[in-house]
């Protein structure tokens, strides 16, 4: 049973993580394990100009270390594993530092751009970072550039050795490596990878496959005439393969969907008029079997049945993508991202045991009816450090669950307490609050601080990270935006503003001597909070001038801004929003993504439903006494379970492993509210807001990986579809647009006619 908690635990927590798993390294990615080092496509660089930057940068890094060359006779002072942008650029540098420097190639050169398809362009995007290290990079056809970077590694004499791959690397106790390819084995001081993602193909494993007519990649499709041919796979390398082949042969495409669901919109038409032309036969529900002497057996499925067929064929390419490497980087014992190890149990009776110390060393601890005594404080505060410095320990040692209960222990003390005096959770009952009030200010007063603190310095953070270091204006503005709103309008004004505004009357004397409006200081939140977000708008005897804001806030302002800019509220103005942007930020690429995650959201509705109904009988319930007990019920559970555990404990505690948007995207009222308007904005063809996609997609994924609220962005790029929020719950933080390295994204205006691309100034167009 634990097992089955712990897995059913360990499935939600993972679900953040792609197929494309990275491993964990440093900011000198450095991994796990000292001395050995990833870079490149496999560490996150999509594009050939940021691999490259990667080899060129952890070069540098290397090169400064007390111990960098010297290495012994036979030996290397570094070993790179691919010849590919990262490998190869990484090689030059560490040549050119006098580092002893040897390439280890699984197949050939740049292998990579090798399995591109014949003449394709290859941009040297991004525009706006200039390419680093020796290596050459400018736009170019694919054959162009490999020439030129086996000129580079011809004259600069780099010692690559091509179709010798490590199969695997063992660090020996002095610390050197020792790397072992099927010629041979090498020791190098350090060890980088830079294998890439793509150079496994991946095999259907039917008999017949390794024959040497059945190939896993099309290097000169050309080659091919008046032949019989058959393409296995669903994706655009499948598709381009059967596109070109096509020109000369008869080719069939045989896929195992219904229909091409990830293929680039171009590719769908060439394909579509391919087979109106008859130049493709399709062959769809349908899998290869087996492979024999010139026939190949096909299963494809017609309603609930199997039916096997048979068709001649010369050539078979089966292209149906490739194998990730993340077994490859376990068997050399390097430690992925968000790879759930520990005891779930473990961590939660110790999170309990902290607790439990924390409430004996209060002095505040009751059994029954007997208060225990002073002499519990100290073997209480042992087992609060204890159980602590357990948890840290085996965090340490790479038990994520143990971090998921120090999160746990730190945000239920701060919610927990913020509940209010005498209301404060176990062990926090009747001291917590008073404990943590100091300066003549309450604890929530604290909390705010902390709160604007925390989101100022991670703010600054994320502000750098996304809008200063890559010159994007747009994130720049919702930074500098979230964190003002954080200050004006949840800080200062709830905080000094509204007491001073009173104090000398700049409401005038009428507002500020009414205590209805002057006793209220919390209700300015609601200048910006709406409605059902700040639930209590309505609630409580408010000011009329409150309720009249209240109505046109919720009513009219919002569903105003909401037709323009979706629901940006999120992402530019909100106060949990912004936490989530600021402190959640580092962790936004373990937001849960799938379908299943998405199912998810259906939360939202029930909680604006919850909301809705406890506001009208609330409302209601003094015309109606019956309804006075449940309002009352009502009010409590919802404050509880909303205001306390859904927005506060759990989404917090969860955002170094969920990423920031658990509230936002599962659980918060006015989020659904603004998403039912904006879908219903955007089905009636009147929104003005809209991510559009132009032909450069690479399928690199950057932008799905960091979409906070899960989204596959990716799969709207490459279909070029319109990803507005009929379709999906974007936030409009544009991060997916700042992250695409090929600047395939853009906010979309009116029908698409105006594109304003949102991220950097010097890749603005207008176009009428
Ligand atoms: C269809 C497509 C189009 C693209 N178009 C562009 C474009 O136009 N512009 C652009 O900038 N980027 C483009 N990219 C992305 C670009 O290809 C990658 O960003 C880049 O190749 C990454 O370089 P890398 O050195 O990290 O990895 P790779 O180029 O993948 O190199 C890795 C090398 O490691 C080798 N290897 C694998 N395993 C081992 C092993 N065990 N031992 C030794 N060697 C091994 C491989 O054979 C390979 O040569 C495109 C990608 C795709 C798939
Ligand atoms: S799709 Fe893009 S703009 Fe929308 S929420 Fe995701 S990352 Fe932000
Ligand atoms: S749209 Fe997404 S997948 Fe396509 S190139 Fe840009 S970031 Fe990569």
């Amino acid at each position: 049973m634990p097992n089955a908690v712990q897995e059913f635990v360990t499935s939600i927590l993972s679900s953040g993580s792609s197929d494309l798993r990275r491993p964990q390294i440093d900011a000198h990615h450095e991994t796990n394990i000292p001395g050995l080092y990833v870079i490149g496509d496999l560490a996150g660089a999509p594009v050939i100009k940021l691999a490259m930057a990667q080899g060129f940068d952890v070069v540098e890094y290397i090169a400064a270390l007390p111990d960098a060359r010297g290495a012994a006779e036979g030996e290397y002072d570094v070993i790179i594993a691919g010849a590919g942008a990262a490998g190869l650029n990484a090689a030059l540098s560490a040549q050119e530092k006098g580092l002893r420097t040897l390439v280890l190639e699984k197949e050939k050169i740049a292998n990579t751009i090798q399995n591109f398809p014949e003449g394709k362009w290859v941009y040297a995007e991004p525009d706006s970072t200039p390419a680093k290290g020796k290596l050459w990079l400018d736009g170019a056809r694919k054959e162009d550039l490999i020439d030129r970077w086996h000129e580079i590694v011809t004259t600069n004499r780099l010692e690559v050795r091509t179709e010798e791959p490590i199969t695997s690397l063992k660090r020996q106790q002095d610390g050197h490596f020792l790397a072992t390819t099927p010629q041979g084995q090498y020791r190098a001081r350090r060890v980088i990878i830079a294998t890439g993602q793509r150079g496994n193909p991946r095999k259907l494993g039917v008999p017949g496959e390794e024959q040497e007519c059945v190939y896993h990649r099309l290097y000169s499709p050309r080659h091919y005439h008046g032949e019989q041919i058959v393409v296995a796979g669903g994706g655009n390398s499948a598709v381009e393969a059967a596109l070109v082949l096509s020109e000369q042969n008869s080719v069939t495409l045989c896929h195992r969907g219904e229909d091409f669901k990830r293929i680039f919109k171009d590719n769908q038409r060439k394909l579509d008029a391919a087979v109106a032309e008859k130049r493709i036969h399709l062959r769809l529900n349908s899998q290869i079997k087996q492979f024999g002497a010139k026939q190949v057996v096909i299963e494809t499925r017609d309603g609930g049945q199997s039916v096997n067929s048979t068709l001649p064929f010369d050539h078979a390419f089966v292209l149906v993508g490739a194998e990730l490497p993340v077994k490859f980087l376990k068997s050399l014992g390097i430690r992925l991202e968000n790879e759930w190890e520990g005891s779930l149990a473990r961590a939660a009776a110790l999170a309990l045991a902290t607790l439990a110390g924390v409430w004996l060393a209060a002095g505040h601890a009751a059994w029954g009816a007997t208060t225990l005594g002073a002499g519990w404080r100290l073997p209480g505060a042992a087992l609060a450090v204890a159980g602590l410095a357990a948890l840290l320990w085996l965090g340490r040692k790479g038990d994520r669950f143990a971090w998921l209960g120090i999160s746990f222990i730190v945000f239920y003390s701060v919610y927990g307490i913020k509940t209010g005096e005498g209301n404060e959770f176990w062990p926090y009952r009747d001291w917590g609050y008073k404990a943590f009030s100091f300066f003549h200010r309450p604890w929530s007063f604290w909390y705010t601080v902390l709160y604007t603190l925390t989101m100022t310095v991670f703010g600054i953070q994320a502000l750098k990270r996304w809008g200063l270091e890559r010159k994007d204006k747009f994130q720049i503005w919702r930074y500098v935006s979230l964190l003002s709103f954080q200050w004006i309008f949840f800080f200062i004004i709830p905080e000094f503003l509204f007491q001073w505004a009173i104090r000398y009357q700049w409401v005038g004397a009428r507002l500020a001597t009414d205590p209805q409006f002057a006793q209220a200081a919390w209700r300015s939140y609601g200048i910006v909070y709406a409605w059902p977000l700040f639930f209590y708008t309505f609630f409580g005897d408010p000011s009329r001038i409150w309720i009249v804001w209240g109505l046109l806030l919720t009513f009219v302002i919002i569903p105003v801004f909401v037709l323009f800019n979706g629901k940006r509220y999120c992402s530019w103005i909100c106060g949990c929003g912004g936490l989530a942007e600021t402190l959640g930020d580092r962790w936004r690429h373990l937001a849960p993504k799938g379908r299943t995650s998405i199912r998810w959201e259906w939360m939202n509705m029930a909680v604006l439903i919850a909301a809705a109904a406890v506001t009208l009988i609330v409302l209601l319930q003094d015309g109606i006494p019956l309804l006075r007990h449940p309002a009352s019920w009502g009010m409590n559970v919802y404050h509880l379970m909303a205001d306390v555990w859904l927005v506060g404990i759990l989404p917090v505690t969860l955002y170094p492993f969920l990423g920031g948007k658990v509230w936002c995207r599962y659980w918060c009222p006015l989020a659904k509210m603004m998403h039912l308007m904006s879908a219903a904005y955007a089905r009636l063809g009147w929104s003005r807001f809209k991510i559009v996609a132009n032909d450069k997609c690479i399928a690199c994924n950057e932008c799905s990986r960091y979409c906070q609220v899960g989204i596959d962005v990716m799969n709207y790029a490459l279909k070029q579809q319109v990803l507005d929020n009929a379709t999906s719950s974007c936030i409009g933080c544009g991060i997916c647009v700042t992250v695409c390295p090929m600047d395939t994204l853009s906010f979309g205006g009116e029908n698409g006619l105006v594109q304003i691309q949102a991220a950097r100034p010097e890749a603005a167009t207008v176009r009428a």
